[in-house]
């Protein structure tokens, strides 16, 4: 590793060759298991993995279950199973905060007999009077010039169920006067009777995050404990518990804080998508609109075009929304490589060649990826009767259209050449079939006699053609950042964010299996949704094939 380094990396490189921790690198990622994990989370996750992996150390998947009442295993499995789709072995190295409540515990104790921890039985409501804000100093709470052997009989009474909910915290003693509001005695536990998905009913008493967090890490014995930016304010806090604990300086972890990754068009933050889940926005947390890795997954975007985009956006301290176009562009560039290319016709046209020989003709022969040529070729059944995109015919041509017109001539991809010779319009007046005929000697695309055609346009065949249900995502959204301004999020959901329509598509794409993509020839890539059953396909629309965003622009 040398060049190019983010900021992170180079304090990591330089640890590393000045021998800091043995030249070892342990990471973390922490994900508190009350949620899906969303793409800004896989910002965090290529970093911290990502980290851990160039500089041969290790990287911890800890789930940060110190929160029991929003948290559950159904979160933690998804997540596990999220990050090793996005390309890392979690499995190997899974810890759990929980696992250390009785060491924090007994940390909890030992910070008492310091002096450095107190029993307060303030309400958080007269707390934040005491405390102060960022134009007054805080006030000393009553209690906090108790005795350790008092404090210490409170806690124990805490964690043996004596009070109720709420009824009191333990608190840092460290300065009611600091400008920074979170080193103001900040509450290291708090009494909550809730369940724990792990522990049951052992605990009723909680450790707060920030006192939790540095002890975690140290306990891991974590390096690098890298987190984004608004941890920043609390770095005071989570060295002050290390320094209290006697942890030296230069022998634990350094917290490091990176901007968040924000992405217009969505919302990242796990309460907004819960609400779009419950409130059946969305028909699940892997809808295919949805921000959450399993949703991308379901939408059929490829992990490593995550895992690129994220390596594109790059780790700096700067805040910034990045426009969603830039994962799209990373999504096409990856499904570009690795799709097969197939016909299939959306908004379909009938078109009947009147001159096609009733005997038949054998079928054409279609490349599958010109981009690999080791993907190979396939047939694709041509017919009298095939189905073309409306929008490929127009009765009066503006200048530059090249596809479909009266008496005008165009290439049927992988076919012939046909012309039109008429169209027949119902009762409205709208075109519902065209008649054509082809030329038997442009079979492949060429005519022998030299004359050219400027439009090429997909097809298929109506007689073979598989009806799939095809779901065109838009975005969720109509504003690029949805819930700005105090506005509901909610109000500002696009309504056509999903199209239900039907596919008449070529009989190769009857055999596409679940979770494999696709491109549908001049429209877009597919993807084949997990809701294919009995013979019937269903496809999701993933991206369409124009880029509104390239590198450098
Ligand atoms: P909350 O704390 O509100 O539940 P969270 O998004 O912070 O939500 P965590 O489970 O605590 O969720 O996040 C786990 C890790 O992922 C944290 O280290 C956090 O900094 C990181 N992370 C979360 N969202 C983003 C994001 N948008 N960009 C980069 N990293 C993120
Ligand atoms: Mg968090």
């Amino acid at each position: 590793m040398s060049e190019n380094l983010d900021f992170i990396r180079e304090i990591v490189d330089t640890d590393v060759k000045n021998g800091k921790h043995g030249g070892k690198v342990i990471t973390r990622f922490p994900p508190e298991p009350n949620g899906y994990i969303h793409i800004g989370h896989s910002k965090a996750i290529c970093l911290d993995f990502g980290v851990a992996k160039e500089y041969n150390g290790i990287c911890n998947l800890r789930f940060d279950d110190t929160n029991p009442t929003k948290e559950s295993t159904e979160y933690m499995e998804s997540i596990i199973n999220d990050i090793k789709w996005l390309g890392f072995a979690p499995e190997e190295r899974i810890y759990y905060a929980s696992d250390y409540f009785e060491k924090m515990y007994e940390c909890a104790v030992e910070l008492i007999k310091k002096g450095l921890a107190y029993v307060c039985d303030l309400s958080a409501d007269e707390w934040e009077k005491y405390r102060g804000d960022s134009t007054r100093p805080g006030i000393e709470p009553p209690g906090r010039q108790r005795s350790i052997e008092e404090n210490l009989d409170l806690f124990t009474r805490m964690r043996n169920g004596e009070f109720e909910d709420g009824a009191m915290v333990l608190r840092a003693r460290i300065d009611l006067s600091s400008p920074n509001i979170h080193m103001r005695d900040p509450a290291l536990y708090r009494i909550r009777r809730a369940h724990h998905f792990r522990h049951g009913d052992k605990w009723c008493i909680y450790p707060m995050y920030d006192y939790a967090h540095p002890l975690e890490d140290a306990f891991e014995g974590v390096t690098h404990s890298l987190c984004t930016l608004e941890f920043e304010v609390h770095r005071p806090l989570y060295d002050w518990v290390l320094d209290a604990l006697g942890y030296e300086v230069n022998n634990r972890p350094r917290q490091i804080e990176f901007s968040r990754l924000n992405i217009t068009d969505t919302v990242m933050s796990k309460r907004k998508l819960l609400q779009l889940v419950t409130e059946k926005h969305v028909s699940n947390w892997d809808d295919p609109r949805m921000p959450t890795i399993c949703g991308l997954r379901r939408r059929g975007v490829p992990a490593e075009a995550i895992r690129n985009f994220c390596a594109m956006v790059g780790i700096t301290k700067v805040d910034g929304i990045t426009d969603s176009a830039v994962l799209d562009y990373c999504t096409r560039e990856v499904l570009n490589a690795r799709c097969r290319r197939y016909l299939g016709v959306l908004d379909p046209l009938k078109v009947t060649i009147t001159n096609y020989p009733e005997e038949g003709i054998a079928d054409l022969d279609a490349v599958n990826n010109p981009e690999d040529p080791a993907a190979g070729s396939r047939k694709i059944p041509f017919g009298k009767t095939l189905y073309i995109e409306k929008s490929d015919f127009m009765v009066e041509p503006p200048k530059g259209y090249f596809r479909l017109a009266p008496g005008k001539e165009v290439r049927l991809r992988y076919g012939y050449f046909i012309k039109c010779e008429e169209y027949v319009t119902d009762a409205n007046g709208e075109v519902i079939e065209l008649k054509c005929t082809f030329d038997p000697a442009t079979r492949g695309g060429n005519a022998p006699d030299g004359r050219k055609v400027k439009g090429t346009i997909h097809w298929v065949s109506a007689d073979s053609a598989v009806e799939a249900e095809v779901r065109l995502y838009d975005k969720l959204f109509t504003v690029q950042a949805p819930g700005a301004d105090g506005v509901d999020f909610l109000t500002q959901l696009n309504p056509d964010s999903l199209k239900v329509i039907t596919g008449y598509l070529e009989p190769a794409l009857g055999e596409i299996k679940p979770g494999e993509s696709v491109q549908f020839e001049r429209i877009g890539y597919f993807c084949c949704d997990p809701d294919s059953k009995d013979g019937k396909q269903v496809f999701n629309r993933t991206v369409t094939l124009k880029d509104s965003w390239k590198p450098g622009k």
